[in-house]
């Protein structure tokens, strides 16, 4: 999950590092009030913790989806190539084994999705 605030001046997003879960830990962790150098054009304002919405990481995700059809296509060709017709239940098994990571892909990604809504929707 990323962190991130909008620039006063320039309006451009600035990453909070920070590994809070919600609003709450985060004004734990920098206090309500915090000071954030802006890194577009250099200015420091003082932002409230209920200025900083939480995003998905979308380069993480974008990456975490390609390794996840790579994995399903490999799974997919080993299963195919060595067991397709060795039995009846190939039929069932095949397919769902290949729809396992997929599935976990998207049970994480609603995980994030999960924290992320909770995040922005907690104000202190
Ligand atoms: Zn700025």
């Amino acid at each position: 999950m990323r962190k991130e605030v909008i620039c006063k001046n320039c309006k451009k997003s600035i990453k909070i590092n920070s590994r809070a879960n919600d609003r709450g830990e985060l004004s734990l962790e920098k206090g309500k009030f915090f000071e954030v150098k802006c890194r577009s054009c250099g200015k420091v304002y003082e932002y409230s913790v209920n200025e900083v919405s939480a995003t998905t990481n979308s380069l993480f995700g974008a990456l975490m989806f390609v390794f996840v059809l790579l994995v399903m296509a490999i799974v997919g060709y080993y299963l195919f190539s060595n067991y397709w017709g060795k039995s009846f239940y190939m039929v069932f098994i095949i397919p769902t084994a290949i729809a396992i990571p997929g599935m976990i892909y998207f049970t994480y990604l609603d995980f994030m999705n999960k924290g992320i809504r909770r995040f922005n929707r907690f104000r202190r």
